[in-house]
């Protein structure tokens, strides 16, 4: 429900209890008059913006309190409305005195939330940052501070909007094929699209994983390895386990293969999901098609995918199969194996490039290189979002929510679906990402966010 603008509220804005000074916060079109009627000094209604004034506070003869009057008019003001703030001696008594008189002459008492609500609704600032408004008052450590100011600043929300805009273009493109249908005209490029959807799930899925950053440690990084038959997964699997069996084997309850599964590294647990499954599957990196291992992939927060460099011949058995694992759009490092079988020029061209990394898995050679690629990789994640960390679950669940739908127009476009289904694919993504930064939001969800946040607030 859309509150109605014409009231004007009134919440104590600071907390209840005896304090040095207390504030009391007064929002919407009558604030300056409302204020005028119980204040005795200058009068409020011709004084300039972002002033502070000298007074009493007075009902009837009586003086409840001498106070300073800010004043805010809209729009440069929080809720972008005329907001006075009366900052009074901090008793409770003068407080609970004060808020009745404001609402005599007038004001309404405001409900938990409704000064930032209102902020949102006169568009102020997206939902996201208004909801980090509520996240840095919670806030109690540098951690949660820091997420919750960068996010406030919109660091998160801007990136969300780009890339939004860009597919919304792709989907007027679309709609617009629609019209002329029986020309069989493609004004959306396929190629393109399919580009721009890679770029977003890479950033989502980076966000997703800056939201579990905070489970890592407790529950470890979902990774997959994947590769050719012969590549060395298994060997390499075996030489990192086999390091690390003291750490691994005091975890109770678990199966031997779950165990064997897990490895840690300074305390960073890299859980290597149905490894064992994909490799049966996955005959070829071509073969990724196969649903089951695409899907495992897909879930992953890394791929791990192995290649044996005895099989480069030429820059382009590199690109080819770099090109393959780039379009999943999941965090990968890309490992080369069989150092000791590999020609000075594969050396050459693969040395130093940013996601590769060259090992022997059988001889352990440059293992420890790997092991820090791996936990760069997950530091990687807050990086390669602007040092954003996602902390709201609502936020989380929108995000893995276009996720899927971006899944869906991938495969639509592999399938050749038609435009409107496409269309449609595409504006489900929309719509979910738009519920991050309140751009799509139902009265539900606003009433929801907004109760939580404190009264005054
Ligand atoms: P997978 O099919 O990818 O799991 O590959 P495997 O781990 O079974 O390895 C295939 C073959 O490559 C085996 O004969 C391994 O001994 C061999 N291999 C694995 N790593 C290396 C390596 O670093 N150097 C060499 N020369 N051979 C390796």
């Amino acid at each position: 429900m859309i509150e109605d603008f014409n009231d004007t509220i009134v919440a104590p804005a600071t907390a209840s209890g005896v304090s040095a000074i207390a504030v009391i916060r007064l929002s919407g079109k009558e604030a300056i008059s409302i204020c005028n009627k119980i204040f005795k000094g200058k009068d409020l209604s011709i004084q300039p913006t972002h002033t502070i004034h000298f007074g009493t506070i007075r009902d009837g003869e009586r003086i409840i309190d001498e106070v300073l009057v800010s004043l805010f008019k809209g729009p440069k003001s929080f809720t972008k409305e005329d907001v006075i703030e009366i900052s009074t001696h901090g008793s409770p008594f003068i407080v609970k005195q004060i808020l009745q008189l404001l609402i005599r002459n007038g004001a309404r008492s405001a409900k938990p939330g409704e000064f930032t609500k209102r902020a949102f609704l006169n568009g102020q600032f997206d939902l996201a940052q208004a909801e980090a408004v509520a996240d840095l008052i919670a806030s109690d450590s540098e951690a949660s501070h820091q997420a919750a100011m960068s996010q406030m600043r919109g660091g998160f929300s801007s990136e969300i909007k780009m890339l939004r805009e860009k597919l919304v273009h792709f989907a007027s493109m679309i709609e617009l094929e629609l019209d002329f249908s029986e020309e069989d005209v493609e004004f959306a490029d396929r190629t393109q699209l399919k580009n721009l959807i890679f770029e977003i799930r890479k950033l989502i899925a980076a966000l997703i994983i800056s939201f579990d950053l905070g489970n890592v440690i407790k529950n470890g990084v979902p990774t997959v390895i994947a590769g050719k038959p012969n590549a060395g997964k298994s060997t390499l699997l075996n030489t990192l386990l086999n390091e690390e069996k003291a750490i691994v084997s005091h975890i109770a309850g678990t199966t031997r293969d779950m165990i064997e599964d897990e490895l840690s590294i300074e305390g960073i647990i890299f859980r290597f999901i149905d490894t064992a499954g994909l490799r049966e599957t996955t005959d070829t990196i071509e073969s990724i098609g196969v649903e089951r291992s695409r899907k495992k992939i897909l879930e992953a927060a890394l791929l791990l995918y192995v290649f044996d460099l005895s099989e480069i011949k030429k820059p382009e058995d590199y690109d080819d199969q770099l090109a393959e694992v780039k379009s999943y759009g999941v965090p990968f490092i890309m490992v080369g194996n069989k150092s000791d079988h590999c020609s000075d020029m594969v050396w050459q061209y693969l040395q130093g490039n940013e996601n590769v990394i060259l090992i022997g898995a059988k001889q352990k050679h440059n293992i420890d290189g790997l092991k820090n690629k791996l936990l760069e990789m997950v530091n990687a994640s807050k990086i390669s979002t602007g040092g954003t960390i996602v902390t709201n679950i609502r936020h989380y669940e929108s995000l893995l929510n276009t996720r899927e739908s971006l899944d869906k127009v991938l495969s639509g476009i592999d399938l050749n679906i038609t435009g409107d289904f496409l269309a449609q694919d595409i504006r489900k993504a929309l719509m979910h990402l738009g519920e991050i930064t309140g751009e799509i939001t139902t009265d539900d969800l606003l009433g929801n966010i907004f109760s939580k946040f404190c009264i005054g607030k």
